[in-house]
Parts: C-alpha cells; structure tokens; sequence
C-alpha cells in the first residue's frame, strides 16, 4: 500500500473534456435525480429530457420493427459498412427526403451517421480550425456547445427572441460574425422552443448568412414534427442561396433514438463547400470515426418506406393535445409564463418570476427543490443557455403530463410570496 501510494502514475484526468461537459443537460438531470426523495412513494414524472419511447403511445411504428428483424434476419448485413454509409441506405434517405423538397437531393449528398449525435460530433471537429467561430442560438441544444468547447471552437451567440416567436435575432448575427466566422447553426422546429420558423424567415436567415460567407448547419432532426398552423419549411429550399449541412435521423421522428440512425447532408449546388475542401475533410473524418450499425442501415429503406402516414399523424396528434394541456395548466401557475405557445417539437420554454417565490432564488434552485418535493424533473434554463427559464417537455403520456404539472402548481403555490 505505502508502495503504491508513492508511486507516481503519469496519466490523469483531461480539463479540457470535464470542462466541455460541465453544463451538459445529462449532468443536470444526474444532479436532479440526486435530489429524489426516495420515501416519497409517488412515480417520478421525467419531464426534463426528450425521449418518450417508454411510454405506450408513443410506441414506434410495427412496420419499423418488421423492417430491422427482416434485415436481421436475411444475414445480409452483419458485414462493415463503407464510411459514408451503405449505397442502399444513403439512396433510400435521398430520396426520402427528396419526397417534400422542390428538387431531388443526390445520393451522394448523404453520410449516414450513429444517430445525429455523431453527426454533431464530426462536423464540429471539422469546422474547428484554429481561429474560427461559430454562431449558435440562445436557448440551445447544448450538445453543439459542448462538442464546439471540447474542439476550441470559439462560440459567439446570438438571441432567439421570445417576444417574436423565438425568431433569430438577424441584426445580432450581422454584427457578430467576422471574417473568421465559418457557420450559423439553425435548430428548427426548435429544441428548446417548441417554435418553427416561417418561409420568409429562413429565407432572411438564408441571406444574411451568405452575406456573411457563412455556412448554414440546419438541425432538422424534428423535421415534421410541427402541430401549430405554421408548416414546417426545410432550410434545404435555400442552399440555392447559401451552403446548408443538414442533420437529421429518426431517433425523435420515429421514437427510436436507441436505434443511432442519422444523417448529414452537404446541400451544395454551387459546389462551394466541395470546392473549400471541407465536404473531402468530412469524408475523412467519418473514415476514422465509427459507423451506424449495418442491420440499421439495412433496414432503412424498409422503415422510411413503409412507415405510414397514419403513425405520423396520430403521433402528432397526441403531442398536439400534450403541448395544448401543458400551455393551458401553465398559465393557471402564477410565477411561470409561457411567451409562445409549442407548435412543434417536444418541448417549451417557460419564464420563472422569482420576485413572486418566497424562497428561491434561481432556476437550478427552483428544479432542486421541485425534483425533492415532488419527485417532479424539469430541466432549469441554464441546461440551455437560458438563466431562469425552464424547459419543460410535454412528450409523456397525458396523464403523467396533467400529474406532473398539477405537482408543479402545487410547487408553485407552496413556495409563492403570501400576500399580506
Ligand atoms: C435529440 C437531438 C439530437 C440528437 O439526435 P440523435 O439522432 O438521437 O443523436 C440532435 N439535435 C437536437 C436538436 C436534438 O433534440
């Protein structure tokens, strides 16, 4: 023992990773769950995180499952994939995607990935070269922030802005970039928001940005997922405009994030990218990094193929009655506001009034106390970028979700200020 405790090692831990993690949404929900009061006998109710594939309704779609046992089966993928992704599945999420666009995306435009995540994971390391920055939104979805902080890719932020429907703060982004600047990331419909943005807007978004020379990195992984009156547009209609990276997959469209399918697509018909060096840099980089399982990719076509129409939209339906339920409760609890109602995603973006709470003094506070007192988890703002706000998601199953708010009131009322 005394021998070991004298003998130097010469490993240790990386600053640079644990300072990269620090603020992610994962360290916020292990620190709330910390919080638990485990002789309360009530259930949790997880509305912290984004991922409804336990509950019941929101079961994928039987097709789906056929599809990757068939793949399975047929032993015909339990090779290696190639680094961009197998033929047969890049071909089949062209044409996919092609299905809701004015033109045809090419095969070769698409790099399959282990769900977007990895997508995320080698963009930012190619984009990060010494000196440059990025432009990312404010609320975000902090993976970009901690993969851009890992690489020293320099982070400059500009404002979604709640009083318009969470639209990008275009003058910000004018004066924000430089020459050094290299990509505006894009999130729509939004994670944490619950908004997507109209036509015109990605259009003006789309212009300012080549004005800028800057690339657009548009993160549709919820795609569709919108049960407002607003459509949802892709930013791929204007890579006529600007080079556009789109992410996406079907972890969210399809409740399958287990399964780490994505993709990413270099939208470049002026073959600006291609001519920059960086569309050959990303196929280099996916040559060192690691694949999205082949069965998966096997079962690709099948899965975007013959999913139904019906899934989608009674899927829809059920987060269109959820985000109702949570923008009407949330109004009847005094200290939280609401600025703009969800019409996509899973999630909104809540304002805590501290001057009404009696003993509380800011977000992380508020969801300490909550996930304590009432075995309730709601991601406070700072997760996202936003001090004193909270994220909420209504993707759970209704009556968890009519529980967990009246658990919420109920926080509320408990900590408010008594009128004298
Ligand atoms: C969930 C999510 C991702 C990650 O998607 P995976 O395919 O599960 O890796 C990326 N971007 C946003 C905005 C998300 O909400």
């Amino acid at each position: 023992m005394g021998e070991m405790g004298a003998k130097r090692w010469n490993f240790g831990a990386n600053q640079t990773i644990d300072e990269s993690c620090s603020q992610h949404v994962r360290g916020f929900l292990d620190l709330l769950a910390d919080k638990l009061d485990s002789n309360d006998d009530r259930s949790v109710i997880p509305l912290g995180h984004g991922d409804p594939s336990p509950f019941p309704t929101f079961r994928t779609d039987p097709a789906a499952v056929e599809a990757v046992c068939d793949a399975l089966r047929s032993a015909k993928f339990n090779h290696y994939s190639t680094s961009t992704g197998l033929p047969l599945a890049r071909k089949a999420v062209a044409e996919y995607l092609s299905r809701d666009l004015s033109y045809k995306i090419s095969q070769n435009d698409v790099y399959l990935t282990a769900g977007c995540h990895q997508a995320i994971e080698v963009l930012i390391s190619t984009l990060a070269v010494p000196g440059v920055n990025i432009l990312m939104p404010r609320p975000t979805y902090p993976m970009y922030d901690s993969r851009a902080s890992f690489s020293q890719l320099e982070i400059r932020r500009y404002d979604l802005l709640p009083e318009n429907g969470w639209e990008v703060d275009l003058n910000a982004i004018e004066t924000l970039a430089d020459e050094k600047t290299v990509a505006l990331l894009l999130i729509n419909p939004c994670n944490p928001c619950g908004n997507v943005f109209s036509r015109q807007h990605l259009q003006k978004i789309a212009e300012t940005a080549s004005k800028l020379g800057v690339l657009v990195i548009a993160d549709e992984v919820y795609m569709n997922i919108v049960f407002g009156d607003k459509p949802f547009v892709s930013m791929a209609e204007f890579s006529e405009i600007v080079p556009v990276i789109m992410i996406g997959g079907i972890s969210k469209r399809w409740f399958v994030p287990g399964w780490r399918f994505g993709w990413m697509l270099t939208l470049d018909p002026h073959n600006i990218m291609k001519d920059s060096g960086l569309v050959r840099s990303l196929a280099n980089i996916l040559n060192m990094s690691t694949d999205p399982t082949t069965f998966i990719q096997g079962a690709i076509p099948d899965i975007l193929g013959k999913t139904k129409d019906d899934f989608f939209s009674s899927k829809l339906e059920t987060l269109r009655e959820c985000s109702e339920t949570c923008y009407k409760e949330i109004k009847k609890i005094p200290c939280i506001t609401c600025p703009y109602k969800p019409e996509a995603s899973m999630f909104t973006m809540v304002k805590l009034d501290l001057t009404l709470l009696e003993d509380i003094n800011d977000d992380l506070e508020f969801c300490c106390k909550l996930a304590k007192e009432e075995s309730l988890i709601i991601l406070p703002g700072r997760a996202v970028g936003l001090k004193n706000w909270l994220r909420i998601t209504f993707a759970v199953e209704l009556e968890l979700l009519i529980d967990g708010l009246s658990r919420l009131n109920n926080f509320a009322q408990r900590h408010s200020k008594k009128k004298p």
